[in-house]
């Protein structure tokens, strides 16, 4: 059985990967199973661009299969912001309350029609360098509307503010379960258990 380390130590995140890659020979580590992994600084220009540092970086620090995502929210009105700066839109890393708020803030005044927005998705999965495999990336997205208030208490960051039009119900409003069959990362993980056998030697 091959190990796969999830480089998260989001919990909620953990889960979700977790439950997806259950049905495959894998076993799944995560962050919290390394001693002292290095803290990678997501500066890249693009969701993809930071889900790869972040596996390439952990994938040499741990010598292991390192699958790694970055996600956020892209809001049409505002020109595609907060996009990669999501979880510290309003200037605090991961104030979910504020980030909220800011976002309703800046959307004073736009009209339903005009509030389109989707959540984004990039894993990326990386070997050790020893292993000859080329990184792989991939991206998924959800679209709806950004609500005019806040409804529902499930969920993290603005899921109770993402309105998905065929439920009628904001993300909040939604189970887990439910989320992660039309989700950006629930779409993005399905990409990744087609793509793994493919990929590597699950007999490994
Ligand atoms: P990261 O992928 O952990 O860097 O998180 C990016 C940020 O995007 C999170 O802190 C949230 O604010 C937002 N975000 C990403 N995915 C979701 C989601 O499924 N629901 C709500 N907010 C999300």
């Amino acid at each position: 059985m091959i190990d796969l380390l999830v480089a998260t130590t989001n919990a909620g995140k953990f889960a979700e990967v977790s439950a997806f890659l259950a049905p495959l020979p894998i076993r799944i580590l995560s962050l919290r199973d390394l001693d002292d992994p290095p803290a990678v600084l997501e500066d890249g220009a693009t969701f993809e661009a930071n889900a790869l540092k972040k596996a390439r970086s952990l994938a040499d620090f741990s010598g292991l299969l390192t699958l790694a995502d970055d996600s956020g929210l892209e809001v049409d009105a505002l020109g595609g912001a907060p996009g990669i700066f999501s979880a510290r839109y309003c200037g605090v890393e991961g104030d979910d309350q504020e980030n909220n708020r800011k976002l309703l803030r800046e959307l004073a005044g736009v009209a339903r029609a005009d509030r389109g927005a989707r959540f984004v998705c990039a894993l990326a999965l990386c070997a050790p360098r020893a292993r000859a495999m080329a990184d792989w990336t991939v991206q998924a997205s959800c679209n709806g509307l950004i609500n005019f208030e806040l409804s529902g208490t499930q969920g993290f960051g603005y899921d109770p503010l993402f309105f998905y039009p065929p439920f009628k119900k904001t993300f909040g409003e939604i189970d887990r379960v439910t989320k992660a069959t039309v989700s950006h990362r629930g779409l993005a993980l399905k990409k990744l258990v087609a793509a793994l056998p493919k990929l590597v030697d699950l007999a490994g």
